[in-house]
């Protein structure tokens, strides 16, 4: 009789733990690798004090396909933003919405003075042109179309104003693709533009930590099992007999290694660590860069804006500021609001300075009443949010087979730079394997 194959999976994030249940559900014996202490790579959240922190500004988007297959959605407990933001500048904000979802803010949407009347007839035949397509993200981020171009180009292209392009898209999508020059791909700007105009951006009542908490739960369930603080070095491909060997770092055994002989590997680390483990080249490697940093405003502070986030139309000063607590009063103990303030890159500043800027922006935008002390209490700099996605960059990326011998990739870095491209990456990683082994 032969023995059930055994399947290594590398690396704890969203992909590797759906990789991981996808394999154990198949059948073999999985074991998942994480060199961290705990599971989730680019998504965290860390507790103290009775706040949730999750590490840097991330949202779940609902209607992305992954995460309705994946994840028990309910089970999550989701607190979504409202639609659209609240666009903000010196001595003004506005109010921009999806009046046909929050039919309470259609007629501050519709007298906005920072969105043309054009521009608003143009976001309705976007949303003609574009609905639907969050549901085959396949057929968006195709790597045979060649009409890719920047968000910029995409939005001149079909005559949206200047104003809108700077105080409205800049700093929303500068939020979503930590790039307020719009330079990204078009193809990232259709899908999430569908994707919110169907579903809505949310976060769990625990934090986004409860997402990789849950998929890790399922993966066991599966039969999966799961090792934190195990840092794999290097995977050898032996053509003699066709497995796997990898090494571990061995903390215990004074910096040694082990090495594990398995039937296949699934590299899903982040894109530098996976192009250093596996040598293949196509693996984006250039990242985008955040800073998030989070304020405690005693008492329950409103800042007018409801659930939505403030844009910042200005490029000084952070891209947007999220009201947490109002969007989860989980996030914050009672009697407390918590805020946050996304600034694209690594910023260099003490926090200190950060908060002071953060201050100053908000006072600005405030100018009728006195918006508080804020008081910095975590500070997240983040290199590798993202890896970079100009247009052209899905042609590029590797295929989930890419490596030699019955090594695999997953992550993001195989689709698109998000929970959809990694959850997504992590299944076909799987089936691909399980394709493989029965031959
Ligand atoms: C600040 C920020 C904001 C974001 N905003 C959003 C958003 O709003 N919506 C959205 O959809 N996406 C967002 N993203 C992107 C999304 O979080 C990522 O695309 C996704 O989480 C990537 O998952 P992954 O499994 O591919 O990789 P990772 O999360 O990078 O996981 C890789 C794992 O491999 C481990 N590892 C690496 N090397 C080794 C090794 N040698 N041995 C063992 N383990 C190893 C790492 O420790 C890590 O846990 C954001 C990301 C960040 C950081």
């Amino acid at each position: 009789m032969q023995s059930t194959p055994r399947v290594l999976v590398v690396g704890g994030g969203l992909a590797g733990l759906v990789a991981a249940r996808h394999l154990a559900g198949g059948g073999v014996t999985v074991s998942l690798l994480e060199r961290r202490d705990t599971v989730g790579g680019r998504v965290q959240t860390i507790e103290r004090d009775g706040f949730r922190f999750d590490r840097g500004f991330q949202v779940l988007f609902t209607a992305y396909p992954a995460v309705q297959r994946e994840l028990d959605l309910e089970a999550l407990d989701l607190r979504a933003f409202a639609p659209g933001a609240t666009i903000a500048r010196p001595g003004h904000r506005s109010t921009l919405s999806d009046p046909l979802r929050e039919p309470r803010a259609a007629l501050s949407t519709l007298f906005n003075p920072d969105i043309t009347v054009g521009d608003k007839r143009r976001v309705l035949s976007l949303w003609r042109e574009l609905r639907g397509r969050e549901r085959d993200p396949d057929a968006v981020f195709a790597a045979d179309r060649d009409d890719d171009s920047t968000i910029d180009q995409f939005l001149r292209d079909r005559g949206f104003s200047d104003r809108f392009r700077e105080r409205f898209v800049a700093p929303f999508y500068g939020g979503i693709t930590l790039d307020r020059s719009l330079s990204t791909s078009s193809r990232v700007f259709e899908y999430t533009f569908a994707a919110l105009a169907s579903g809505s951006t949310a976060v769990p009542a625990a934090g986004m930590g409860a997402i990789p908490a849950q998929l890790t739960d399922r993966a066991r369930a599966a039969g999966a099992t799961i090792e934190t603080g195990c840092e794999v070095d290097a995977i050898e491909h032996r053509q003699r007999d066709g497995a796997v060997t990898v090494s571990l770092d061995d903390s215990h055994s004074d910096g040694g290694t082990t090495d594990r002989d398995v039937d296949a590997v699934v590299v899903a680390a982040d894109p530098p660590a996976a192009q250093s483990l596996t040598g293949v080249s196509t693996i984006p490697t250039e990242g985008r860069a955040s800073t998030t940093q989070y304020y405690r405003l005693s008492g329950r502070t409103t800042l007018d804006t409801g659930r939505r986030l403030l844009l910042n139309v200005s490029d000084d000063g952070p891209v947007h500021v999220a009201p947490h607590s109002e969007v989860a009063p989980e996030y914050a103990p009672p009697d407390e609001t918590l805020l946050s303030a996304t600034y694209l890159g690594h910023r260099e500043e003490s926090d200190q300075e950060l908060a002071d800027r953060t201050q100053a922006a908000l006072e600005s935008w405030y100018p009728e009443r006195a918006v508080g002390e804020l008081e910095p209490v975590h500070t997240d700099r983040i290199e590798f949010a993202q890896f970079a996605q100009p247009p052209g960059v899905y042609e590029r990326l590797p295929d989930v087979r890419d490596p030699e011998g019955p090594v695999y990739l997953a992550g993001d870095y195989t689709r698109w730079s998000s929970i959809q491209g990694a959850m997504e990456s992590g299944r076909q990683a799987a089936r691909a394997v399980l394709e493989d082994l029965s031959r």
